[in-house]
């Protein structure tokens, strides 16, 4: 079992496996985009099931597979299969962008992907292309509805909500839930690196979100336990095939109830979001590193993961990586 200093049992891990993307969310990535890592700077995908093994093996239940853009990346529906059927894994996830879904969702679908995460931050076409710089609201939308078409267990769509810009559509997005069988999530945006100064004062907290769509619908809170829900608090518009969830790692922590660790699409584990505290698992890998050292990096890694994220304090530093170098 993983098992950090504070008692956290640690069984879910996100892999980036690039930190390439297809679009340029203003609080995510500058226009010209970022120095990306050279192809050879990649973890390949023996690597990565190597890593993965290893750490399935100690108690790591449930890999999601991020980046970047994900699907950019040629190959990874055979990933998500070889990652899905390694012993433990019980829960193989996928976040994306939405943008090249359509091709790939029903191999993704075959692949055992259960829980598919599509960031969509506007159902508005023309300010899909103001915060992406890029015109593709229509394919993340074909997408969206090719996932809906098939069985997946879980398909959640991720909003970054923040004020002045998309918080005009809190209604149209937990109405969304009407339709479709979804879980809306409303996501604080968060300071890094290069699009830090972005969210500032963006922030709309959770209890305002809820009194916005109070005003309009009835909505209720589920009580549902928080290993099933992770840190998202959970709501039904009443009648409602899907739900609203909202997520505050910045006004209301969530810290304490952390059960991730995240590799980076070059190799390095993160013990936390906003803590550059990095191991390396490439140079070890390329090292000649068997399971025991590997087993040993996990260890060391649970021995560094912070209590705590400290965004709200004076002294906080912000991460040298953005969310796109090492994988949200
Ligand atoms: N490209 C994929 C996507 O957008 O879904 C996967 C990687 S992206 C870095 C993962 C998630 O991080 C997305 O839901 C995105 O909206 C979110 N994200 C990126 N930058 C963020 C920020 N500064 N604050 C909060 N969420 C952010
Ligand atoms: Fe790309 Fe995802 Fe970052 Fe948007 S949030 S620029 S889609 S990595």
């Amino acid at each position: 079992m993983l098992v950090d200093r504070f008692g956290r049992v640690i069984t879910y891990i996100r892999v980036s496996v690039t930190d390439r993307c297809n679009l340029r969310c203003l609080y995510c990535m500058p226009e010209e985009g970022m120095p990306w890592f050279a192809g050879p700077d990649l973890l390949n995908f023996d690597e990565i099931a190597r890593v993965l093994a290893v750490g399935a093996r100690l108690g790591l239940r449930k890999i999601r597979i991020t980046g970047g853009e994900p699907l950019v990346r040629p190959g990874v529906p055979e990933l998500a299969a070889r990652l899905a059927a390694l012993p433990g894994v019980t829960a193989l996830a996928m976040t994306t962008n939405g943008v090249l879904l359509a091709p790939h969702v029903e191999e993704l679908y075959r692949a055992g992907v259960c829980s598919l995460n599509i960031s969509l931050d506007t159902l508005q076409p023309a300010r899909f292309m103001q915060m992406t710089r890029r015109d593709l609201f229509a394919r993340v939308w074909e997408g969206i509805e090719k996932a809906a078409g098939l069985p997946f267990p879980k398909v959640k769509i991720n909003v970054v909500l923040a004020r002045g810009v998309n918080d005009d559509e809190i209604l149209d997005f937990a109405r969304l839930t009407r339709t479709h069988a979804f879980e809306v999530r409303f996501i604080e945006p968060m300071p890094f690196g290069p699009t830090a100064a972005w969210q500032e004062g963006r922030v709309v907290p959770a209890a305002e979100i809820l009194d916005r769509i109070a005003r309009e619908e009835e909505i209720a809170e589920l009580d549902i336990p928080q290993d099933t829900r992770g840190p998202a608090r959970l709501y039904r518009l009443r009648g409602a095939r899907g739900m609203v969830g909202l997520i505050s790692p910045v006004s209301r922590e969530f810290c304490q109830l952390c059960n991730r660790i995240r590799l980076t699409a070059d190799g390095k584990l993160r013990g936390c979001l906003m803590a550059d505290g990095e191991l390396d698992f490439r140079a070890a890998l390329r090292n000649g590193a068997g399971e025991p050292e590997i087993e040993g990096l996990f260890l060391e890694a649970m021995a560094r993961k912070p209590e705590r994220h400290y965004i709200n304090e004076e002294d906080f530093v912000v991460p040298g990586r953005g969310m796109s170098q090492i994988g949200g």
